[in-house]
């Protein structure tokens, strides 16, 4: 009895074939335009599934960390990571929302080249530019983006001389996965205060009212496209004022970043970035905002989003927060190994050993101990043609933030202090010298200098002082460049040079 319902159904099929439709209940084969008009995820003529899932991880701010370091593992276990959802989700979509190349040896040395290597390697889809990405100037993220194999992405980053959008960034692309079309949108905040002056002074970012005009404008362009889902990285979030302790933030916290008004239909899931802060938040039109510490020590964020392929229509199936503990017991991928092979000749000298150190020396100790150089080598240099009254400036060290006693890499310098700010002889008036140096509140700022001439600095007078070019051209510090030091020389590498004397034994 079976077996002839069986042979019906397949006379039917048979008959019906030429049109591409198949029987009703015959789930053996798709047929070629699936509907679903009742909306239960299944074809109303195969019956086969029409859902799929696109699994969403973006990686913000790590900073280079591309080998193991103190505290924190490299990208080679985050590879395997990578490539094991390749194998066991239905579509990966990897993406980045910024400041991945600043702030390691192996990765400064190339100017970010190496880890835009392994984002090519690794597969990732786009990238929104973070401020830090801008730390050697515009034509290094040219020359990376000639070699990128994936678009940056920043809807907001113009040019001065012409008010037109860089031609390095695009303002979205889109993916396909499955037949549902996904829109990303990419987004600079307003991050020039973490960015040296010198560096973008031929650009600038529409921020606040401006940037959501054009997100929405973007937004409406792919959905007359026929973009089923839009994701936006920004590179901004909160915690500008709530320190970097902040772990969580609450939806009417998010006016300071992102305006919710773009939740209302414009974009459907949020990537952020740049504050190091984890967050896994729902907005008020249940847009979900997700953001992970930094340095490859927090972790990566992810999102899994059902799609039905017929209707469009999704769900968000999954959200978390991936914890570095869970990806970094995994097995070594070979890819650092061979990115650190193949840049050998570039990244060879953060190996060098520049001395030695008797004991672990915090992040102030090191700030100081720079701030005691940039004052000597400035009396070496100009001593004798100006009356200098002080080094020092802004200065701050980052991950990991102290330097262990033993033999001193230039790598670990460099991981300390990775920015590239060249030394300057800078005129400066008592008034702004007394405020902004000599009685600053600021716990980044860090002077050496001749105690009697900083004690008889008269507000109306001009004075000489050597800062970095970060310090420099902070606008509200209102100095004039005298003179430049020898340019490639900074804080670290005198650091490396005072270490190398003995100076940390
Ligand atoms: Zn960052
Ligand atoms: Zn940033």
């Amino acid at each position: 009895m079976k077996k002839r319902i069986l042979a019906w159904l397949l006379a039917v099929a048979l008959l019906l074939g030429g049109c591409g439709i198949v029987a009703d209940g015959n789930k053996e084969q798709p047929c070629d335009s699936h509907t679903d008009a009742n909306y239960n995820g299944e074809c109303d003529w195969c019956g086969h599934s029409v859902m799929t899932t696109v699994d969403f991880y973006t990686v913000n701010d790590l900073h280079g960390k591309v080998a193991d370091g103190e505290n924190h593992p490299g990208v080679d276990e985050l590879t395997t990571f990578f490539k094991n959802a390749h194998e066991t989700d239905d579509n990966v979509v990897i993406l980045s929302a910024g400041d991945m190349w600043q702030g390691s040896s192996e990765s400064n040395l190339t100017h970010g080249l190496l880890m835009t290597d392994w984002m090519n390697r690794v597969g990732f889809v786009a990238m929104t530019l973070g401020n830090h990405e801008y730390d050697w100037g515009e034509s290094y993220i040219e020359e990376n983006q000639a070699f990128a194999e994936f678009p940056f992405l920043a809807i907001n980053i113009y040019e001065r001389a012409t008010n037109e959008p860089v031609d390095y960034c695009r303002p979205s692309v889109v993916v396909e996965a499955d037949g549902i079309q996904i829109g990303i949108i990419g987004a600079m905040g307003d991050c020039y205060s973490s960015i040296a002056a010198d560096k973008v002074e031929d650009v600038y970012f529409k921020t606040g009212a401006a940037l959501t005009a054009l997100v929405k404008e973007e937004s409406d362009r792919l959905r007359s496209e026929g973009v089923d889902f839009i994701v936006y990285v920004l590179h901004d979030g909160y915690g500008r004022s709530a320190g970097s302790t902040a772990t969580t933030v609450a939806p009417s916290q998010m006016a300071s970043y992102y305006d919710v008004a773009l939740s209302d239909g414009y974009v459907d899931l949020v990537f952020e970035g740049h504050t190091h802060q984890q967050y896994l938040i729902m907005d008020q039109y249940g847009v979900y905002h997700l953001q992970n510490r930094g340095d490859n020590k927090g972790g990566i964020s992810h999102v899994e989003v059902e799609f039905n392929t017929v209707t469009g229509s999704f769900n968000v199936r999954q959200k978390e927060l991936i914890r570095t503990d869970s990806y970094e017991r995994l097995p070594d991928d070979s890819i650092v190994d061979e990115l650190l092979d193949k840049y050998e000749d570039q990244v060879s000298v953060g190996n060098q050993i520049v001395g030695r150190n008797a004991r672990k020396r915090n992040g102030d100790y090191l700030c100081q101990t720079a701030a005691d150089l940039y004052y000597q080598v400035g009396m070496e240099r100009w001593g004798s043609a100006y009356p200098i009254v002080l080094g020092g400036g802004y200065l701050n060290v980052r991950s990991p933030y102290s330097l262990a006693a033993g033999d001193v890499k230039y790598s670990q310098l460099q991981s300390l202090f990775p920015f590239d700010n060249d030394l300057v002889l800078c005129s400066v008036s008592g008034r702004d010298l007394l405020d902004k140096f000599i009685n600053s509140k600021h716990d980044s700022y860090f002077i050496c200098g001749d105690a009697q001439r900083m004690k008889d600095v008269d507000p109306a007078g001009t004075y000489y002082i050597v800062v970095d070019t970060y310090t420099s051209s902070y606008a509200p510090n209102r100095l004039t460049v005298v003179e430049e030091y020898t340019s490639g020389v900074y804080a670290r590498d005198l650091l490396a040079d005072y270490i190398g004397k003995g100076g940390m034994e």
